[in-house]
């Protein structure tokens, strides 16, 4: 009997990776939660793996800083592409790509950004990153605000009020419209609620959310409330529910359960089209039956527990994230 698992293109939309760089991705026995070796033994198809900038001040000096680092992430993630034994990884650009990658037994690997503040004060900059690199999301911001919006948690170690730009910038919503024209996701995980609404006026691809949960299960201000939840249905988005304990359940200890269970909340709400699921792997996602890649058949195996069918299953797991993609290659101009 062929297990429901090994049949999903299982697709785990955010995903960090270690900086500086260990060059261990292809290293046996690592502490890393995501690897190559780990993805192939426990059957983990396709990746997002994020080139995360952490916030830092708001000026000149920052914002270099945090161009240069982007890059150099984006090209430890590009050198991933490769073979080692009976394991191959793809580094992919589009939907298609995807497809026929893990058709072909390959990890397919898709690259994105966390944070805006990557661009600095140049939002077409995100032009360059998705043609030389192939993003394909970004988040609009990290914890702390940036010139492009608001963040749902301020950093007052960096002088932060609760809001600088009351949403989006004038710069964001720019940075929008060209995300939008590059096939580049509109990532909402981290974005204060008012940039998240606003963000699903302007921009003319659904917005996504990476790697959030659900405000009304567990309350922290990381997650997504019903109002904003609606709002996914409305614009034909997604929330890709993580691995992360203090987001799934107060006071921590999460388990694959409780993933499950945010998941069902939301296909109840909103419909199974605008869910899916994400480690947070390498960024501090890990929970009691999904610590690493190697154990992602746990997840399938609670989705189904939960109630979830098959096809359920496979839209959670990567069909609707592929959905997601298609249509904003199609929207490219
Ligand atoms: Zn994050």
């Amino acid at each position: 009997m062929i297990d429901l698992h090994d049949t999903l293109l299982t697709f785990d939309t955010h995903i960090d990776i270690p900086w500086p760089d260990q060059n261990d991705a292809w290293t046996e026995n690592t502490s890393r939660k995501f690897d190559t070796l780990k993805a192939h033994k426990g059957g983990l198809k396709a990746v997002c793996l994020a080139a995360y900038i952490p916030q830092g001040s708001r000026d000149e000096n920052g914002h270099e800083e945090a161009w240069q680092r982007v890059q150099a992430m984006l090209d430890v993630i590009t050198r991933l592409n490769g073979k080692k034994a009976d394991i191959q990884a793809k580094v992919c650009h589009g939907s298609k790509d995807i497809k026929k990658a893990v058709e072909a037994g390959s990890i397919a690997i898709v690259p994105a950004i966390e944070n805006g503040y990557a661009l600095g004060d140049k939002p077409e900059r995100i032009e360059f990153l998705a043609q030389k690199y192939g993003v394909r999301y970004m988040t609009l911001t990290h914890n702390g605000h940036n010139l492009l919006a608001d963040a749902a948690i301020a950093r007052s170690d960096l002088n932060d009020a609760s809001t600088l730009h009351g949403g989006l910038s004038a710069l964001g919503k720019k940075t929008i419209q060209i995300m939008n024209k590059h096939g580049v996701l509109v990532d909402v995980s981290h974005a204060a609620k008012s940039t998240m609404m606003q963000a699903s006026e302007i921009s003319e691809v659904p917005i996504f959310a990476s790697h959030s949960c659900v405000r009304t299960l567990c309350d922290h201000p990381r997650n997504l409330d019903d109002e904003q939840l609606d709002r996914l249905k409305e614009t034909g988005g997604l929330i890709q529910i993580t691995a992360m304990s203090p987001f799934l359940r107060k006071g921590g200890g999460a388990t694959t359960t409780d993933l499950a269970q945010h998941v069902a909340y939301v296909a109840d709400r909103i419909g199974v089209e605008h869910v899916g699921v994400s480690s947070d792997f390498d960024g501090g996602g890990g929970i009691e039956g999904w610590q690493s890649a190697l154990e992602t058949p746990n997840v399938t195996l609670a989705l189904e527990k939960i109630g979830f069918n098959k096809d359920d299953i496979s839209k959670i797991w990567g069909g609707n994230m592929l959905k997601l993609l298609n249509k904003s290659e199609e929207m490219k101009v």
